[in-house]
């Protein structure tokens, strides 16, 4: 196959970047680390090698939840592409181990996980891999913000695979997270060659307005609400605040959708599927919405709280003008919106004397823990605060160590071990709540700097800045 009846496979008419060079690299038996922004289209650079090359690509990926998608959309264009992750049943797990093993599969999506089966390493075991994809590459990396320990076995894999060819892709890797890659993925730095397309879409204009109080920032968003065109995503921290919000626009007759994760799965099904098809659709959402989104035409998104950090903020915003036209991303900022990061920094970092009483409690009621829901288990806690959230996190932390497993919602939680300090330390636990902080602290610094957006977060990321001339501040200047 060439590149053109390719290019008919996948719909496009002509490559975006460093797509093209990534794909004959890639053709020509070499290793490539590509850094592209979201959206672009990293995919593609795997996928068209993975239909041409004659063996099958493995696909790694953290993001379970998206690998449905991505399968299925590979599957409408003909490609025999398949994923194994553990939200399959074991019948269809076991179906899929055997095609996989007749080679029935040209592209396997699968998480890192997955090497740890026995199952999967046999059905690998007599199977010609021409290429091996690492999405979310920088889930390598301890630097990183997504560090992943099951991705720091990547160089097994690809042994265990027959050192096939590797490419790693990401969005978002600082000059120490690139070097992690290379230095895990490869046997000599010389081989693999990184292509970066940069940060950020030149289309995305970025600006922060500064609001006094939550009225001015009511009016101030309406009013860009009325003099702007297109799909609009405006981003709430707290469902509470949203809808609010909500209900103030609607004293307004502005129309809108709401996105959150209270509203049932088949609400938000209908409301997502709406929004997609919208052209002038608003859309208030938490970060609840977006994952795996692929709407070309988002003309803006709008920021009404401060997010948590520089990382997903770029995240949400990488959802903007996805077709290449101009687009807005405005951060809101209203200080009080600060408290709220800040206490989402004190559920996310429960301290030992809190795991410990979590998992004294679980042992106590060790005997009703199938019956055991999250409202009851909070009430044995007994903490004021309806919306403390801190035991989904204690829960996890707990399973992270063995200490339990299962899970809560489906009353499969189970003692495993029994309780020791050293599990726990308490200083690890005060220097990732640290860590919290200062992310938040840049998001902060990010509405003050005086000089440029881009050039803040390229800074913040550790990556080349080239130029920019489509911030607030940039355009103040000229
Ligand atoms: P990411 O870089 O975030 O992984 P994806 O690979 O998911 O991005 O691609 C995002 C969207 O861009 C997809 O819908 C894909 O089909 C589209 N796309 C990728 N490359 C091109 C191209 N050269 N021309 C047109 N659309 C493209
Ligand atoms: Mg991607």
């Amino acid at each position: 196959m060439n590149l053109d009846e390719a290019k008919l496979i996948f719909g496009i008419s002509q490559f975006r970047g460093n797509q093209e060079h990534i794909i004959q690299h890639i053709l020509s038996g070499q290793d490539a680390l590509v850094l592209m922004p979201t959206g672009m289209g990293k995919s593609l650079c795997y996928q068209i090698p993975a239909i041409t090359l004659p063996g099958i690509c493995i696909v790694i990926s953290p993001l379970i939840a998206l690998m449905k998608d991505q399968v299925a959309a590979l599957q409408r264009k003909g490609v025999s592409a398949e994923y194994i992750n553990s939200s399959l049943g074991k019948a269809e797990r076991t179906e899929r181990y055997t095609k996989l093993k007749s080679g029935d599969y040209k592209i396997l999506y699968v998480s890192p996980e997955r090497f740890q089966k026995k199952e999967f390493l046999d059905a690998l075991s007599g199977l010609a891999v021409s290429l091996l994809a690492i999405d979310e590459a920088h889930c390598i990396s301890q630097w990183g913000h997504d560090f992943r320990p099951d991705y720091t076995k990547i160089s097994w894999f690809r042994e265990i695979l027959g050192y096939p060819v590797a490419v790693a892709l990401t969005a978002t890797a600082s000059k120490h997270v690139q070097e992690d890659i290379v230095s895990q993925l490869v046997i000599t730095k010389e081989k693999i060659k990184i292509f970066d397309d940069g940060l950020f879409r030149p289309n995305l204009k970025l600006s922060v307005v500064d609001c006094f109080d939550s009225e001015a920032k009511y009016k101030v968003i309406l009013d860009d609400l009325n003099h702007t065109h297109g799909a609009t995503i405006i981003y709430f921290s707290l469902i509470q605040e949203l809808e609010k919000f909500s209900h103030w626009l609607d004293t307004k007759q502005k129309r809108h959708f709401v996105y959150h994760g209270k509203l049932s799965p088949t609400h938000r099904n209908k409301i997502q599927s709406s929004f997609l098809k919208s052209e002038e659709g608003i859309l208030l959402a938490t970060n609840a919405f977006g994952m795996g989104i692929d709407k070309p035409n988002i003309r803006n998104v709008y920021h009404a709280q401060i997010p948590g950090s520089i990382e997903s903020y770029y995240q949400e915003i990488g959802r903007a003008g996805r077709d290449g036209d101009p687009s807005d991303c405005k951060l809101y900022y209203q200080q009080e919106d600060l408290t709220v990061q800040m206490e989402f920094i004190e559920w996310q970092n429960p301290d030992r004397t809190y795991l410990k009483k979590l998992f004294g409690t679980l042992l106590q009621k060790q005997n009703e823990l199938s019956g055991l829901d999250y409202e009851t288990l909070q009430g044995y806690m007994s903490f004021k605060n309806k919306g403390d959230h801190r035991i989904q996190t204690a829960l996890s932390l707990l399973a992270s160590k063995g200490l339990i497993s299962g899970e809560l919602e489906k009353g499969t939680l189970q003692i495993e071990s029994e309780w020791s300090d050293s599990f726990f330390s308490e200083a690890e636990l005060l220097e990732k709540k640290k860590e919290n902080q200062k992310r938040l602290y840049q998001t902060v610094l990010y509405t003050k700097t005086e000089t440029c957006r881009r050039e803040f977060i390229h800074n913040y990321f550790d990556s080349e800045f080239k130029e920019c001339g489509n911030c607030d501040l940039c355009e103040k200047k000229v």
